[in-house]
């Protein structure tokens, strides 16, 4: 396994970006490039810390699983970093990760970021001033993370890796009541809460069902289930618990 620097990560993303038909500023609408993608994608709820679950058949039918108990900038950040999994990651192999993200969850992680929080879509957003001043402001961060549909703490990050802010920058966010935040500039809450449970993307067929109607069960369940699916051909299936990017 190559573990990408994160210019390559940059670029990897960036290369998905114009092959999906989007520029290097809009937002990703994971829904909708799920559908456009052909990607059997379900929500449902898994256990604490175990954010999503991918696999590849023989066939090239890919499927994702996204813990519906995370709130929804969480889970499209899940879909992202299931995407690099499918599309990317060059020795996939049935595991479930533990908590720590190195290795292919390191790798997904960077791309999930680079991919939903481009470079030049987040530079276009700050302030000349906020750039002089190396202060990016609470209004900025909010309006940034309601247009990529990130979470919090998946922004201030990504600001870091980008050198947009310092450690003590991003410890001082960290402090601030997200929803109340959120709320106190008249934004809709939706992305700080959970949701999305039962919700279906794509065509499912039989085996799927009985995914869609196992509720909640363990992970290691969840991935027999999905080696069903894929009639035991499953080339790749895991649970991330990704650290780093909660
Ligand atoms: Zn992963």
């Amino acid at each position: 396994m190559k573990r990408l620097t994160i210019l390559e990560a940059e670029t990897l993303a960036g290369k998905f970006r114009s092959e999906i038909g989007l520029s290097q500023y809009e937002p990703v609408n994971a829904k909708t490039q799920l559908r456009k993608l052909n990607i059997t994608t379900m929500y449902r709820p898994l256990s604490d810390n175990s954010y999503g679950i991918s696999c590849r058949s023989k066939s090239g039918k890919k499927f994702i699983l996204v813990n519906s108990n995370s709130t929804r900038g969480r889970q499209h950040f899940t879909i992202a970093h299931e995407l690099y999994h499918l599309f990317y990651d060059e020795n996939p192999s049935p595991h479930i990760c533990q908590g720590v993200a190195t290795g292919e969850e390191k790798n997904a992680n960077m791309f999930a970021s680079a991919l939903l929080l481009p470079r030049e879509g987040i530079l276009s957003m700050i302030d000349k001033d906020e750039i002089i001043h190396s202060k990016i402001k609470l209004a900025t961060v909010l309006r940034m993370e309601q247009m990529y549909q990130v979470s919090r703490s998946n922004l201030l990050l990504r600001l870091k890796e980008l050198g947009l802010m310092t450690e003590s920058q991003v410890k001082s966010f960290q402090a601030i009541q997200v929803k109340e935040s959120a709320r106190e500039y008249g934004y809709e809450l939706s992305l700080y809460e959970a949701g999305n449970e039962g919700l279906v993307i794509g065509d499912f067929g039989e085996k799927a069902r009985l995914l869609y109607e196992s509720g909640k069960i363990s992970e290691g369940h969840y991935i027999e289930l999905l080696n069903m699916i894929t009639d035991g051909q499953g080339r790749g299936v895991r649970a991330s618990r990704s650290g780093g990017h909660t």
